[in-house]
C-alpha cells in the first residue's frame, strides 16, 4: 500500500533509518480547451514521469547488483528495461509513430525536456538547437 497524496500523481513514499518525508509527484497536466486529452486533471503541477523514475530504479538496482549478485536482479533490470520500451511505444503508438527502437535506445537515449520521450518531434527540435549551438560553440560564434 502507498500513500497516495493525488491519485495518479503524488504519492508520500516509504522512508527507512530515520525521518525524511519523501514525496513522489508526477507531473500534472491539464488542457482546459481541450479536456480529452487529460481526462480528470483539472489542475496542473510540474512533476516527473514513469521513465525518469524507472530509469532511476535502473541505476539503482545496477547499484544494488555490484554490491551482492543475484538472479533476481538480472530478471528485474530485464523487467525495468521492457517497462521503458514499452512506455515509448504507448507514446509512440498513441501519436501515430512507431518505436522501431532497440531496448539501449530507450534507456539510453536522453529525454526530451518538453514530453520526456526518447522519440518525438519536440525532441527532434531540440536536438537539432543542440547541435546548431556545439556547431557554433566551435566555431566561435
Ligand atoms: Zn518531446
Amino acid at each position: 500500500m502507498v500513500d497516495i497524496i493525488d491519485p495518479g500523481h503524488s504519492y508520500l513514499l516509504l522512508t527507512l533509518d530515520g525521518e525524511l518525508k519523501q514525496t513522489l509527484t508526477f507531473v500534472k497536466r491539464c488542457d482546459r480547451q481541450n479536456p480529452k486529452r487529460f481526462p480528470g486533471n483539472f489542475n496542473s503541477y510540474p512533476g516527473t514521469t514513469v521513465q525518469s523514475v524507472v530509469r532511476c530504479l535502473l541505476e539503482r538496482m545496477r547499484y544494488l547488483q555490484r554490491q551482492v549478485w543475484c538472479l533476481e536482479n538480472v530478471f528485474v533490470i530485464f523487467c525495468l528495461k521492457w517497462v521503458l520500451w514499452l512506455m515509448e511505444f504507448r507514446a509512440a503508438r498513441r501519436h501515430r509513430r512507431l518505436y522501431l527502437k532497440s531496448l539501449h535506445y530507450a534507456e539510453n537515449q536522453p529525454l526530451c525536456l518538453s514530453c520526456g520521450h526518447t522519440l518525438c518531434d519536440c525532441g527532434q527540435l531540440i536536438q537539432e538547437m543542440t547541435k546548431i549551438l556545439i556547431e557554433n560553440d566551435k566555431n566561435g560564434r
